[in-house]
């Protein structure tokens, strides 16, 4: 029974430490063998003795060597047997009969990492229930618009696979605002104001009407009308919206609906030179455009209040209003405007530098979709706030990328290095470990007339040698170390790893150089098997580097990195 004991430790020591980057949590293994044996509970001092000390061996060896003994003993468990976590949004109130919903970017600049969280939740929720979504282009400043943008934000939604049915532009849409702007004045709930804004905000600090306030219609028409007709200048006249000057959030009460601005707007050019502000435009939007739902971010909650006046104003039935909570995200750069001044700047040669976190940085560095898709219904739409967590996406990518990236070896910091001893040595590695059909990458290495092989290993592992020592090339051979750059051929016996020998990865002459950008703005240089410029355009895993999305070019392979 001990034996039996062993064994079952020693199968999920392995699978515990192949799957977890070689080291192996006694815990687990210790659960694991309860788990498949209940009866062992009375046992289990003696469990915890041998699992411990089985755990402990097996972290000792090699990767290699783990992931051998496991094929050996236990075939079964390589199939990563994944626990599938429940990946599922809580339901929304009243959509059973179907949805309509948007998305609303500010055409200033490209999608980034924060902007995906309305995008994928949207589109989510819209997948689930049917309906429409539509995206909105929320594009009433001219100053504030990237004429690019329009373009670059579709092709990030469509990087991200979300499933928009309508695009609008507001910017369309101006005569539309005026028209429900002159109804508010009709009804009595706007008013044209000619007060200095900070008077104006200042009274209303005091709760305080300002002159223009009460005013009667006929005046607010009349000043309205010479507004549009042109007889007013920028900053000399505004309509306000009429909320209530007793809110106890001084935000909330009354808020500017149209002003004048002279600026030509890079679609509509001089047509409109009176436009709305966001709250009034976004009010007037989702209700034409029947919106059932608006779910957006906590930080809007006080334009939500402004905007349910609009719509008390106007009688008309307000959706249901979601707010979900903040999350910062730390670790890279997101600012539009910061970005863009700095590509102007020469900084970054454009929105797809891996150092940024935009839309087109990540898919340049190989984030799969679904993997940020995952993470924002893992996260949820609570309302709570949250540090974004780079770890968790990473490992849904990896969960995704890990079966289908071809591997190979990267070399970085490359050393040639001379072996004596053999005429020829055949390297022969799967391009996935799990998947012997994927085909391999194989290599001969000849001997010189001097009967001399040549090959590159990184200056890491040719400076923790030191002479005397043996190293096994993975997938290729084992040396002992001369000193001075010089090896000697001794054989290919796996063994050499239980008696404690390192792995060492390799490229020979026929490398290409690479060079990996790293998202801190290092680059990494080395070389990489020449076959890899067959992924071109793919993500692969350089091992023990990393996950790394490559791209062909002139001296050889760019690639971008993803993650550990
Ligand atoms: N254009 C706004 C933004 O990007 C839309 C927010 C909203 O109304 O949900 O913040």
């Amino acid at each position: 029974m001990t034996q039996d004991i062993e064994e079952l430790a020693r199968k999920f020591a392995l699978e515990n430490a192949v799957n977890h980057d070689g080291k192996a949590n006694a815990g687990s293994v210790i659960g694991k063998v309860i788990g498949t044996e209940p009866d062992l509970k009375d046992r289990i001092s003696e469990v915890k003795e041998i699992s411990a000390s089985v755990t402990a061996e097996v972290n000792s060896l090699s990767a290699e060597e783990q992931l051998s003994q496991l094929r050996d003993i236990a075939p079964e468990l390589l199939e990563k047997e994944k626990v599938a976590k429940e990946l599922r949004l809580p339901d929304l109130e009243g959509a059973e009969g179907g949805v309509v919903m948007r998305l609303a970017p500010n055409p200033s600049g490209p999608l980034h990492l924060g902007h995906t969280r309305m995008a994928i939740l949207n589109d989510e929720y819209v997948k689930r229930y049917g309906g429409k979504l539509i995206v909105r282009m929320e594009d009433t400043n001219p100053e504030a618009i990237m004429p690019e943008a329009y373009e670059m934000i579709l092709a990030d939604l469509d990087y991200l696979e979300v499933e928009y049915h309508e695009v609008v532009n507001q910017s369309e849409r101006f005569d539309v605002y005026i028209e429900w702007a002159t109804k508010l004045i009709e009804l009595g709930k706007a008013y044209m104001c000619q007060c200095e804004p900070d008077s104006w905000r200042a009274l209303k600090e005091e709760q305080k009407a300002c002159p223009h306030r009460d005013a009667d219609s006929d005046t607010n028409s009349d000043l309205w009308n010479k507004m549009l007709a042109g007889e007013f200048g920028q900053g000399d006249i505004s309509l306000v919206v009429k909320t209530d000057l007793d809110h106890p959030n001084p935000a909330v009460r009354d808020f500017v609906a149209m002003r004048i601005l002279d600026a030509e707007h890079p679609k509509t050019g001089d047509t409109h030179h009176v436009l709305p502000l966001y709250n009034f435009s976004v009010a007037v939007d989702d209700y034409l455009m029947g919106m059932t739902h608006v779910l957006r971010g906590k930080d809007h909650l006080n334009n939500t209040l402004r905007q349910e006046y609009v719509y008390e104003h106007l009688g008309w039935k307000k959706p249901y209003f979601h707010h979900y909570g903040w999350v910062s995200i730390e670790g890279t750069v997101l600012s539009t405007r910061q970005i863009k001044a700095d590509i102007e700047d020469g900084q970054y040669p454009g929105w797809d530098d891996p150092r940024l976190g935009t839309v087109a940085a990540l898919a340049k560095r190989g984030i799969q979709p679904q993997a940020i898709r995952n993470y924002w219904i893992e996260v949820g739409i609570k309302g709570v706030d949250i540090k974004f967590a780079w770890d968790n996406l990473f490992a849904y990518n990896k969960d995704i990328i890990d079966p289908i990236a071809h591997r190979y070896f990267f070399v970085w910091e490359p050393i040639l290095v001379r072996i004596e001893g053999a005429q020829a040595l055949e390297g022969k590695a799967p391009l996935l470990p799990d998947n012997p059909d994927a085909g391999y990458r194989e290599t001969r290495l000849t001997a010189d007339e001097e009967k001399f092989i040549y090959l590159n290993l990184t200056t890491d592992d040719l400076d923790a040698l030191n002479p005397g020592s043996n190293i096994r090339l993975k997938d290729l051979c084992n040396l002992e170390y001369l000193g001075d750059r010089k090896f000697k051929y001794i054989g290919n016996d796996l063994d050499i790893l239980k008696q404690g020998a390192g792995i060492a990865h390799w490229v020979g002459a026929d490398n290409v150089p690479a060079r990996v950008l790293m998202p801190d703005g290092e680059t990494t240089y080395g070389a990489v098997e020449r076959q890899a410029k067959d992924d071109a355009g793919n993500v692969v895993q350089f091992e023990r580097f990393g996950f790394v999305r490559i791209e062909e070019e002139e001296e050889g392979i760019v690639g971008y990195f993803g993650h550990k």
